[in-house]
């Protein structure tokens, strides 16, 4: 199912980076808005570049991948010192191909890590990556985001009905 996270976690403070490097995953394709960081803060606070800082301390290539605009999307990955590609249009596949060949890694190799299910979820399972979903980090979004909302959680009650059946 295109729709359903390799793995859901209930806050990005339990993403456990070296696990995933032991895992064999070479690189993080993180979405930044209410993933790493609360939505629209322009400037890295301690949560996002302790995240940076431990992806880097285990050897993982990291990635922000953003629907945001350039201004926001490139100051942000500039200010962590890794790349970017912003205008994403995720689910699209085109920005994750670009991801991939900024970070030289194959798709196997590759954590997609995000927020929300109809974007960086879907999109990172239709390049075959391993997907990660993360409750928001906030609240805040914009009005379009609550509207999705709503479809997001149908797919995530299956999701979990999913789950408890195969456990
Ligand atoms: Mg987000």
């Amino acid at each position: 199912m295109l729709l359903y996270p390799d793995m859901y976690l209930d806050s990005i403070d339990n993403l456990n980076i070296k696990v995933l490097r032991e895992m064999g995953f070479e690189a993080l394709i993180l979405d930044i808005d209410n993933t790493i960081i609360e939505w629209n803060i322009r400037v890295p606070d301690d949560r996002s570049r302790r995240i940076i800082k431990e992806a880097m301390a285990v050897g993982m290539k990291v990635c922000l991948i953003s629907n945001g605009t350039r201004n926001r999307v490139s100051e942000f990955a500039a200010a962590l010192d890794v790349s970017c590609v912003y205008n994403a249009g995720k689910p699209r596949k085109s920005p994750y191909r670009r991801a991939l060949k900024l970070l030289g890694v194959s798709p196997d190799k590759v954590v997609a890590i995000g927020d929300q299910v109809f974007t960086d979820i879907l999109g990172g399972n239709r390049l075959g990556f391993y997907t990660i979903l993360v409750r928001p980090i906030s609240t805040k979004e914009t009005k379009w985001t609550c509207f999705i909302r709503r479809f997001e959680r149908i797919v995530l009650n299956k999701y979990n009905k999913n789950v408890k059946k195969s456990d």
